[in-house]
């Protein structure tokens, strides 16, 4: 018989600070205490600021290091000053050395990693050398196993690195006939967004009630489209600005996509992050332990019941 996929769901929002990491724990609570039996894994793709191992009690059972891109780097004692690199690099990145007269240096932050000047040095004086970038992890938690990652400061390879470790938590979940993948995505509508969406089964956008609010759902959105990955959509904060929130139903009306729910302004939600712990472990009679409770099972019930379809 032939083992089905788990399948994956991608929590996004056009910008940070809109809720997504507390609903993503508080899905994690949910898939172990809501009786859906659905076996889940989570991934945190925020690996710029990743933060969702504060709230999952996460503990580390791999570390494994991240090697991105390469930068170039000149041999001074084969370099003879001939200048073909620098005319080649179109980042700027090399200039003659500071120290050591008639040789080049190359600027690492500068560099880009695209190679041009290997292949224009007479010399061979020019190699690339691997960078590490970060690291990701697999990590314990009380409910399931969790993948995620940190980049060092100032790395570019986001993107990559998301994709590494959703790709882990794909394969783990098809050892180990997992059903769910819970995915927090990052922030805005980069290409670590874009790395976050490829291959999900549903996007679930966390908006907010507002002209910001909208813009963001809309750009977020556009991404979702690009993918053809069906998307549903929560509101967060829903009662601070009821006249924002109708039109977030509009809007959601005329482009065919459904409001799986609403959570209410609650304070139970930043004091139980400060915690550390989802919501429902501190406050699960609270407004918004509840409302979360509905949006979990009606994006699970929606997730397991759509098929990918052109949208
Ligand atoms: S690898 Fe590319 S960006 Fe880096 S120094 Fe060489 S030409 Fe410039
Ligand atoms: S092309 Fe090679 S030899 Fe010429 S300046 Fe650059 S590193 Fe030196």
């Amino acid at each position: 018989m032939t083992q089905q996929r788990a399948k994956q769901l991608v929590i996004l929002s056009g910008k940070g600070g809109t809720g997504k990491t507390s609903l993503s724990a508080a899905f994690a609570y949910e898939s172990t205490h809501a009786g859906m039996n659905y076996k889940t894994f989570f991934v945190d793709a925020d690996v710029d600021a990743a933060n969702l191992s504060l709230v999952l009690e996460a503990q580390v059972a791999e570390q494994h290091e991240f090697w991105g891109s390469s930068q170039a780097e000149i041999d001074v004692q084969k370099c003879t000053g001939c200048g073909s690199c620098e005319s080649v690099c179109r980042y700027d990145a090399i200039f003659p050395h500071s120290e050591i007269p008639g040789v080049n240096w190359i600027d690492p932050i500068a560099c880009d990693g695209c190679a041009a000047c290997v292949y224009a040095c007479p010399e061979d004086a020019i190699s690339m050398i691997p960078q590490q970038e970060g690291f990701w992890y697999r990590s314990e938690t009380p409910y399931g196993k969790f993948f995620h990652a940190e980049l060092f400061p100032g790395r570019e390879n986001s993107g990559k690195l998301v994709t590494l470790i959703k790709q882990n938590a794909r394969l783990a979940a098809d050892d180990q006939s997992v059903q769910l993948i819970v995915i927090d995505g990052p922030p805005g509508i980069g290409c670590p967004v874009i790395s976050a969406c490829a291959g999900t089964d549903l996007g679930l956008i966390v908006a907010e009630p507002g002209q910001a609010g909208m813009h963001d759902l809309q750009r977020v959105l556009g991404t979702l489209r690009h993918f053809r990955i069906p998307t549903v959509i929560c509101i967060n904060k829903a009662d601070l600005y009821p006249q924002g929130t109708k039109e977030i139903y509009e809007f959601a009306e005329t482009q065919g996509i459904e409001v799986v729910g609403e959570i209410p302004f609650d304070e139970s939600i930043p004091l139980s992050m400060l915690q550390g712990v989802p919501i429902q472990v501190l406050y699960p009679e609270s407004p918004a332990a509840r409302a979360i409770h509905k949006i979990w099972h009606q994006t699970v019930n929606k997730l397991f019941q759509y098929e990918k379809q052109n949208v």
